[in-house]
């Protein structure tokens, strides 16, 4: 055996040992200090790394099939056949600049707590089992979300200091990862901080997220499809607002993706631009 090939053999072999380490140290550490489900306390077995046991994974409520073409807000009371090429009455507006949305899951039950874990205790293979979760719905729909580049709705930067990091990038990362896209966290960033105030109507909400986003100085957009991904769509005010100062700066489209929608809220129909 060459002395090239000899090193390159015990590379690889390091790396299996290193690889075998890892998976038995996580075994391991679950004998050691057997770790609750961070939502229900159910004792986590396994040796996953996402904290959280399966049959609370599973109770995620997925968005129904039957939603607007657009923004995807569910549609209950519609048919499949009724609601094919159905729009909300927000996109009958034409209210949003992205071309689409859709989100993994309805806002509620397990999936709240689950963000709140992401959102303040940075647990990143939560970020990327939600970003598996996300590429299954592009992988579903490979002509509609077609992209040429992923992108995290950015916090501000004063934000992001104190907490140290952007949720939708632990998403948004993994997800480039698995699509096989570039990652460009820099392309966007939030100009105005959002209020203090902790409970905004939807008008405030609204009024706090218009303009409050541009494109970074010297940054390349032109023509890009941009695949734009946040945690939680509540209203859509923030997504549209990205992907206003995209499409201003040459984005040929915007297509949004959520980890969690919620359905609660009223529809922005009051809102005039
Ligand atoms: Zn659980
Ligand atoms: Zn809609």
């Amino acid at each position: 055996m060459s002395a090239e090939n000899s090193s390159r053999a015990s590379l690889t072999a390091k790396h299996g040992v290193r690889a075998w380490l890892t998976a038995a140290g996580d075994a391991l550490t679950s004998v050691i200090f057997p770790s609750g489900c961070r939502i229900c306390d159910a004792l986590l077995t396994d040796s996953r790394r996402v904290p959280i046991c399966g049959d609370c994974l599973s109770s995620f409520e997925r968005v129904p099939s039957v939603i607007c073409e657009v923004c995807g807000r569910p549609l209950p009371g519609l048919s499949q056949e009724q609601a094919q090429l159905r729009l909300c009455p927000a996109c009958q507006d034409k209210t949003y600049a992205f071309e689409c949305a859709r989100s993994f899951a309805i806002y509620t039950g397990a999936l709240v707590h689950a963000i709140l874990l992401l959102k303040f205790e940075q647990i990143e293979p939560l970020g990327v089992w939600f970003a598996g979760r996300l590429a299954e719905l592009v992988q579903s729909e490979p002509v509609r979300f077609a992209a040429d580049v992923v992108v995290p709705v950015p916090l501000h930067r004063q934000r992001e200091r104190e907490r140290g990091y952007n949720q939708a990038a632990l998403i948004s990362k993994p997800l480039a990862k698995r699509l096989r896209l570039p990652h460009k966290a820099v392309l966007l960033m939030r100009t105005r901080a959002r209020p203090d105030k902790h409970v905004l109507s939807l008008e405030e909400r609204w009024a706090s997220v218009r303009g409050a986003f541009a494109t970074c100085p010297g940054s390349q957009v032109d023509n890009l499809r941009v695949l734009l991904v946040d945690d939680v769509l509540t209203t859509g005010a923030t997504l549209d607002a990205c992907a206003r100062a995209l499409r201003e700066a040459g984005a040929s489209s915007v297509l949004a993706l959520t980890v969690a929608r919620a359905v609660r809220n009223p529809l922005p129909s009051s809102v005039k631009w």
